[in-house]
Formats: structure tokens, C-alpha cells, sequence
């Protein structure tokens, strides 16, 4: 059976071998926080614009002041002033943060480095030819690509879009996930389920994980166990990039999203991967849409989102795949796990000491959503492993809604 790692290289592999071309669409900077960039940034001017002064302090000539030297104050410049004048010999301008450095000015002493009297500044400390002064151009020249074509825009990203004035962004359009849900047993969430009912928490858990992803939720609603209504929505699902099931991949009598996608000319790349919870988790492509049959406990649809879903929707949007969130931290406590499948666990990591510590929470298996809201990552027990031990580092998965 796969492992997890060799699932994921497969979806990464078929999704990225799938060479549409995307539509691309303007969006205000204001929005386009977590899309993908459909264009180059470039630096509209020099950056920084202008000899910019980083503190608050004097711009001098190096070499005049000198610890013990005193220079005559010609003026001020504050952040902002229209700066023509070049500095004078034997003289030092006082600056402020942000402030254009005057010509002929090559360092900026800071203020708490000198002493002011009347017209005249005496320097503690020799100045250093460069200091305090960021010169013009030299973290960006006019026309530099600053960010290439299939950047996802993070926070920091949009700073910089709004540094060089790209206020409309061209993005790639986000791709479309369908999410639909099958089992008899399950009610729309707002509805009141029977006494062997239970709600649709995979639609709403799975629609928060695409959108988290970069996708765009289409919710189908959910299917019947039977052949016609899984087919009738399953369609309706392949009209997306992509589809995302849950429920109905396991061995059950009823479990019929395999033989449905196979009437309707589906190609499997993996039905099985070494994992718990999640081993029955599926992979293919139906028509031009890619299929991903999860099982349909809550806490395995969200691994298994999390492992297989979320690199796909990212190359659906343009990006690359991102890496999952691990980390190492030291085990709280002994544990055994069944050998042979990589284990996802509820757990807490914290960093007491500054070092990363992850503790097991107890649960009741793959349904147990209330105890993975306890949690803020998945250990993962290696499966090769049936035994850790207290003060062994572990793997684990950090929760991406958290980090
Ligand atoms: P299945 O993968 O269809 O065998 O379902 C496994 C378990 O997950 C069963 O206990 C189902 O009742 C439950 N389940 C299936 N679909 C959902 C859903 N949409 N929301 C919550 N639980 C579900
Ligand atoms: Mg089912």
C-alpha cells in the first residue's frame, strides 16, 4: 500500500502534469489576500525612492564627525520635505526617520549619540561612511520583477503590491471545488436528524478547508446511497476542477463511489494509502476533473483533505503544492500504534521551555470531532513504529487554520 508521502507525490505529479490554462481575473489589493498572481510585480521607481534616512539623528560627512567634533547645525529636514540643498562643509542638517538625506551626506548619527547646544552638535562617536542611510534604487531598481507570475499574495506580498502602486492585481481565477457529501444516514446541517440521523459536518468542515486551500466551495448538497442519485450529483460535481466526496469509499454494501466513478469512465491513481485514520481514500480523474473520494468520518475527510486535497487545489490555482506544516516537538508520553499505517493523531503542541512538546489527547477515533478541536496538530506516529517513547522527538502536523 502507498504511503502518504507517495500519495501525495502522485496527486502532485497527475495534477501538475494537467496543463489547462487558467483564467485569470483583476483583483483590488484589498481582496487578493492568500490568491495566486497571474502577473510579474514590478518596482515602478526607484526603491527606495530616495537616500532615506532610517533614524531620527544628523546627516553629516563621515569624515568630519569624528567622536569629539562639533559641527554647526544648518537645518532640519523632516519626512517628506522637498530636500534640494546639499550639505554644507562643516556643517550636519538634523534629520528625522523617513527623511530624504541631503547630498553630500553619507551617514546619519543617530540622536542619542550626540549632544545639542543652541546651534551646535557635538558627536560622542565617530560616524561610519553608509550608517543610517538606505541609498536610492538599492533594494529595488525601476522595472526589477519583484515577485513573479504564480506568487501566492501573503500579507507581506500585498505591502509590496501597494509599495509600487499595483492597487488591481491580476490573479489566477480560483479554482473550483465541488464538495458532496453521501449516506443515508445524513441531514443537511440545519435540519433536525432523526434518532439514527446525523448531521452534514464534512460539507461545511470541507467547504472551510477549500477556501482555506485557495479554492472556491461549490456545495452539492448530499447523495442517497444509490446508484441513480450519486450519479445524478456526482455529474454535476465533474462540471468543477474538481470534486471532492465523502463518505461511501469504504467496504460497505452501500459504499458505492468507486463503482459509480468507474461506470462513468474514472481513472484511479491510488484507492488505498497506508494511513489511519483515512486508509480508503481515493484518487482519480473523471473527464477533465479531478476526484477525490474521502472516507467520510469527520476527522479522516479532514486528513486526508489536508494530506491530498490541499497540494491539488494549489496547483489548480497556479501555485506550486505547499509542503504540510511540520514540525518536530518532544513526546509527552509513551504510546503504541498499530504498525504499518502512519498514524494522525489529536495532540497539542506547546513550547514550555521555548522547545516544541506535543501531547496525545484522548479520543474515540476518526468521528471524534470534539477532541481535534482540542486539539491544534496531528501527531504523526511513523509506521514503521509501533512503540514511542516519553522524550522521543515526533513529527507532528500543525493544524493550517492555526498556524
Ligand atoms: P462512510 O465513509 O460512508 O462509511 O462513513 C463513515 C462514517 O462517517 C459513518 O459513521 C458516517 O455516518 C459518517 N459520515 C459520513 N458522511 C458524513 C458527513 N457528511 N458528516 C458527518 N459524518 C459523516
Ligand atoms: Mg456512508
Amino acid at each position: 500500500m502507498l504511503s502518504y508521502e507517495q500519495a501525495r507525490q502522485i496527486v502532485i505529479e497527475k495534477v501538475a502534469s494537467h496543463n489547462r490554462p487558467r483564467a485569470t481575473q483583476g483583483v483590488p489589493v484589498w481582496d487578493a489576500l492568500g490568491r495566486v498572481l497571474a502577473q510579474e510585480l514590478r518596482a515602478d521607481r526607484q526603491y527606495p525612492p530616495f537616500d532615506r534616512s532610517t533614524r531620527d539623528g544628523y546627516a553629516v560627512q563621515s569624515a568630519g564627525a569624528r567622536a569629539g567634533a562639533t559641527l554647526r547645525c544648518a537645518g532640519e529636514i523632516k519626512a517628506g520635505d522637498t530636500v534640494t540643498q546639499p550639505l554644507a562643509a562643516g556643517t550636519c542638517v538634523q534629520i528625522m526617520t523617513g527623511a530624504a538625506a541631503p547630498a553630500g551626506a553619507d551617514a546619519v548619527v543617530m540622536i542619542e549619540h550626540t549632544q545639542r547646544d543652541g546651534d551646535s552638535v557635538r558627536f560622542e562617536r565617530d560616524a561610519a561612511a553608509g550608517q543610517n542611510i538606505v541609498r536610492r534604487g538599492s533594494e529595488a531598481t525601476a522595472g526589477q520583477t519583484l515577485l513573479a507570475s504564480g506568487t501566492r499574495l501573503g500579507y507581506v506580498e500585498l505591502g509590496l503590491a501597494a509599495q509600487v502602486g499595483a492597487i488591481d492585481l491580476a490573479c489566477v481565477r480560483k479554482p473550483r471545488v465541488a464538495i458532496l457529501s453521501t449516506g443515508d444516514e445524513v441531514v443537511l446541517a440545519d435540519q433536525t436528524p432523526g434518532p439514527f440521523q446525523i448531521r452534514n459536518s464534512n460539507s461545511v468542515s470541507l467547504s472551510a478547508q477549500v477556501r482555506l486551500a485557495g479554492g472556491e466551495p461549490v456545495v452539492l448538497g448530499n447523495a442517497a446511497d444509490t446508484m441513480e442519485d450519486l450519479r445524478a450529483k456526482i455529474l454535476l460535481g465533474l462540471r468543477e476542477d474538481a470534486l471532492v466526496l465523502s463518505g461511501g469509499v469504504s467496504m460497505g454494501k452501500y459504499d458505492l463511489v468507486e463503482t459509480v466513478l468507474k461506470e462513468l469512465g474514472a481513472e484511479f491513481f491510488f484507492d488505498a494509502v497506508a494511513i489511519r485514520p483515512g486508509k480508503p481514500a481515493v484518487f482519480g480523474k473523471c473527464g477533465e476533473s479531478f476526484v477525490f473520494g474521502l472516507p467520510g468520518n469527520p476527522v479522516s475527510t479532514m486528513v486526508t483533505f489536508e494530506l491530498f486535497a490541499v497540494p491539488a487545489i494549489d496547483l489548480l490555482a497556479g501555485a506550486p503544492p505547499r509542503p504540510l506544516a511540520l514540525l518536530e516537538a518532544t513526546l509527552s508520553e509513551a504510546m503504541t500504534e498499530k504498525p504499518g499505517l502512519t498514524h494522525f493523531l489529536p495532540a497539542r503542541v506547546d513550547w514550555p521551555q521555548g522547545k516544541a512538546e506535543v501531547r496525545p489527547l484522548r479520543w474515540q477515533g476518526s468521528g471524534d470531532i470534539a477532541a481535534l478541536a482540542q486539539a491544534n496538530c496531528f501527531l504523526v506516529v511513523p509506521s514503521d513504529r509501533d512503540t514511542l517513547a516519553r522524550g522521543e522527538a515526533v513529527a507532528v502536523m500543525m493544524r493550517r487554520d492555526l498556524i
